[in-house]
């Protein structure tokens, strides 16, 4: 008997938020308290999770420690309040009905890739779960994907058509389950069932359609697979002829696609995996990790070059549902898996439009009965110097909020135009959409539209302020100001100035920075397209305080689409005609009608906008060593510049060269007054040439040319630094999904004293567009 005393008794009122329902919660409370002995309850409501326990005061005490240190794995705890009073009597500790209230809203988990628990239950052949596609449990499964409003309960998502059968509903009736409450808890005999169609949407096979769409892929069939989010199309990684004609259906040339295989050990034949690589492909969000690839691995089951052509990187990831699981065991080979939509078209989410929009690329459909809510890909990710970056933020990462540095206003942030997001904003937090895709498509626009609806509901926000790029073409833009509704307040915001403060936030700043904003394309204040941006800024201002200086892109777009264009017209800007010689590369790749255009449109400036962009002097580079003079892809000139500098360092290590260009870089020239840098690019334009006709190696050029950005950037900031006393850089813009010019940026910054940020939870491309407008428009007057 324990020695109770009115003394050694005490009571604590306990409100948790954050991401604390649907992710088993309630049981863990409840075992929790039992183990302590403690009396109460604990209910959930529609903005918290409230605990009343009572007993002895340091078993209280103990409780209140460990409801932090012990949450469940998916738990994600924001804020924790305690009031303590004296004890009411309770006679035993139960699970309370939830309680909706009105107005109120809470954090949605998003969705978690498959458990241990769940898999073990799906490869036990003893198991009533055995080979079940739609095992789940409160650790992970569907959540985000499968919600069309609040309070998250299954009337609630796409599962409300399942009657849980007598032993599903027992366990989701047992607090000590794992199970309980598990909102979208199946069996064989009571959820989903997948079933195998032919492009025409016959049935191919009433007996196991995941066995048979292995064997099909085996075959080197396309198959389009219902996912989380959409549709993926699969195929055999390691088939040639089956990535080929998948790229050819899908009218993508050469962008990278990314591949599933079974486990971490399979990764690890592909790819070089770090330690910090392979907790985040094993993690419970699971996205595709971009590593460095093992072309030549002896244990590399040879995935096709025809996957990431001329790359060195490879986007991998694991199984993340238990369809892929199963699948991927029973094909035994790496399999693509990309988004299943025809080139920027969103990704297909119901059966029928899938039939219907993929049925010229997939020859079979693996679909199942569970609808699918919210269009949701695949999240990238890359891990530079010990620290995981999204490059697409996506599943398991959205809806999840940025927590903000400031108390936030309502305002809806409408992004750019490439890689689009939205974000709105809300006390302490910016919620960010899931990656929403090109904005140009009526497709997209729909699927953005319905999103920011969804999202409206979901967290309770009605916007006061909607912000929106400089552009006035972007589709974005244009949604923005049709909602041109009494008393809402418009406010644009320049695409850098959104870029640094979207770096900020990121990184829970809010002192003014040196921003870096390196891109291809953003309508600067002065109506020239900026791109290569030193800012002075913080969230309520910017000024620019430095920049390339402005060359004209013969054709507009098309210099963008055909690199070759860019540097030709950068050479005969900047060193005059006698500079352009027949053996350059880039010239071998252009006839004599396309320079001929170009003058043209110089001489007469017809159609050629003037721009400060680092990602177009990153394309007149690489066209101008004949590495990429047109692109199938945006960045795609760029990217194989970067690869080209690893060439040169892989050659290096081959041949035990000493490291002698490591260092080695070309000159520019900064031209400075009135708090203005302008860098002047004629002498690197005519070293690289000279290089070049030296017949130095384009590997070699390339390192030189990435050294030289980094000085650069150095230089300007600490020029910068001279006149404003702020030491803090900020990194953002698409440019530095560059690996090697980060690293060497960072590097080089943080040995001169800089502190330095970098882009974390949110893509430093345009995908974190988005909010930098919506915390610059909270700070609008
Ligand atoms: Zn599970
Ligand atoms: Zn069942
Ligand atoms: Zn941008």
């Amino acid at each position: 008997m324990s020695k109770v005393t009115g003394q050694s008794l005490k009571s604590a009122s306990i409100s948790v938020r954050g991401i604390v329902q649907g992710v088993g919660f309630r049981p863990f409370v409840y075992g929790l308290a039992v183990e302590h002995n403690l009396k109460g309850w604990v209910y959930n409501t529609s903005e918290d999770v409230k605990i009343e326990v009572e007993g002895e005061t340091e078993a209280v005490e103990q409780f209140e420690r460990e409801l932090e240190t012990k949450a469940p794995p998916l738990a994600h705890i924001e804020n924790i309040t305690i009031e303590h009073h004296p004890p009411l009597g309770y006679k035993n500790f139960e699970i309370r009905h939830s309680q909706a209230q009105e107005g109120k809203y809470q954090l949605i988990s998003p969705d978690v890739a498959t458990c241990q628990a769940c898999l073990g239950e799906l490869l036990d052949p003893e198991d009533r779960r055995y080979r079940y596609p739609f095992t789940n449990c409160t650790n992970c499964g569907p959540r985000f994907t499968i919600i069309e409003d609040m309070p998250y309960d299954r009337p609630k998502t796409t599962m409300r058509y399942f009657q849980m059968c007598p032993q599903c509903q027992a366990e989701y009736d047992n607090p000590l389950d794992r199970r309980f409450h598990a909102q979208p808890n199946a069996c064989p005999q009571c959820g989903p069932q997948v079933e195998l169609v032919d492009n025409q949407g016959n049935m191919v096979t009433e007996l196991s359609p995941i066995a048979a769409a292995s064997q099909l892929l085996k075959e080197g069939k396309i198959v389009a697979i219902k996912g989380l989010g959409g549709f993926l199309l699969a195929c055999d990684a390691t088939n040639d002829t089956a990535v080929k004609t998948l790229r050819h259906r899908k009218k993508r040339s050469s962008k990278p696609f990314a591949i599933m295989v079974t486990d971490i050990d399979e990764a690890k034949g592909h790819c070089d995996v770090s330690p910090e690589e392979e907790d985040l492909l094993t993690s419970p969000q699971s996205p595709i990790v971009l590593m460095k690839w093992k072309e030549d691995s002896p244990t590399s089951v040879g995935v096709s070059r025809e996957v990431a052509p001329n790359l060195r990187f490879l986007g991998v990831m694991l199984p993340y549902t238990p369809l892929h699981h199963i699948l991927l065991r029973d094909t035994g080979l790496p399999l693509v898996m990309t988004s299943g939509n025809l080139s920027e078209e969103p990704i297909a989410r119901d059966n029928d439009e899938a039939l219907r929009r993929l049925s010229g690329i997939a020859d079979y459909f693996l679909i199942h009965n569970r609808d699918i809510y919210s269009r949701y890909d695949d999240s990238v990710a890359i891990v530079e110097r010990g620290t995981s970056q999204l490059i697409r933020r996506a599943r398991s990462y959205a809806p999840y909020p940025i927590r903000l540095p400031f108390e936030a206003r309502q305002v809806l942030g409408c992004g750019a135009e490439e890689k689009n997001t939205f974000c709105l904003t809300k006390d302490q937090y910016a919620f960010l959409s899931q990656h929403i895709g090109d904005m140009e498509n009526i497709e997209t626009l729909e699927h953005f539209n319905s999103t920011i609806s969804l999202y409206k509901r979901l967290f309770h926000i009605e916007p006061e302020i909607i912000a929106h790029d400089l552009h006035p073409d972007y589709l974005a833009t244009k949604y923005a100001r049709e909602l041109g509704e009494s008393g809402i307040k418009f406010v644009h915001v320049q695409h850098h100035h959104a870029h640094i403060a979207s770096c900020m936030a990121d990184n829970g700043l809010d002192s003014p920075v040196i921003g870096v904003a390196f891109d291809g394309t953003g309508m600067g204040a002065d109506g020239n397209i900026w791109g290569g941006e030193f800012l002075v800024a913080d969230y309520r201002n910017f000024r620019r305080a430095g920049h390339l200086e402005y060359l004209p892109l013969p054709g507009g777009a098309a210099a963008i689409k055909r690199p070759r264009r860019t540097a030709i017209g950068y050479i005969l800007t900047l060193l005059g005609e006698n500079a352009l010689d027949h053996d350059l590369p880039v010239i071998r790749g252009a006839d004599d009608m396309e320079i001929g255009v170009i003058k043209r449109q110089l001489e007469r400036k017809i159609n050629s906008p003037l721009s400060s962009s680092m990602g177009r002097l990153f394309d007149a580079i690489s066209a101008l060593l004949g590495i990429r003079g047109e692109i199938d892809y945006e960045g795609q000139a760029a990217v194989e510049l970067e690869m080209a500098a690893y060439s040169s360092v892989v050659a290096r290590r081959v041949s035990g060269e000493a490291i002698s260009h490591a260092q080695e870089s070309y000159p520019y020239h900064i031209v400075e007054g009135e708090g203005m840098r302008i860098v002047h690019l004629s002498d690197l334009l005519s070293a690289v040439i000279e290089d070049l006709r030296q017949g130095v190696s384009r590997g070699r050029i390339s390192v030189k040319f990435h050294n030289t950005v980094a000085q650069m950037i150095n230089e300007i900031c600490h020029l910068i630094a001279d006149e404003t006393g702020i030491t803090q850089v900020a990194l953002s813009g698409g440019v530095f999904q560059n690996r090697l010019l980060l690293r060497k940026t960072v590097s080089l910054l943080e040995s001169s004293g800089f502190q330095v940020f970098t882009h974390r939870q949110v893509p430093c491309n345009d995908g974190g567009i988005s909010l930098g407008q919506a915390v610059i428009a909270n700070f609008a007057v």
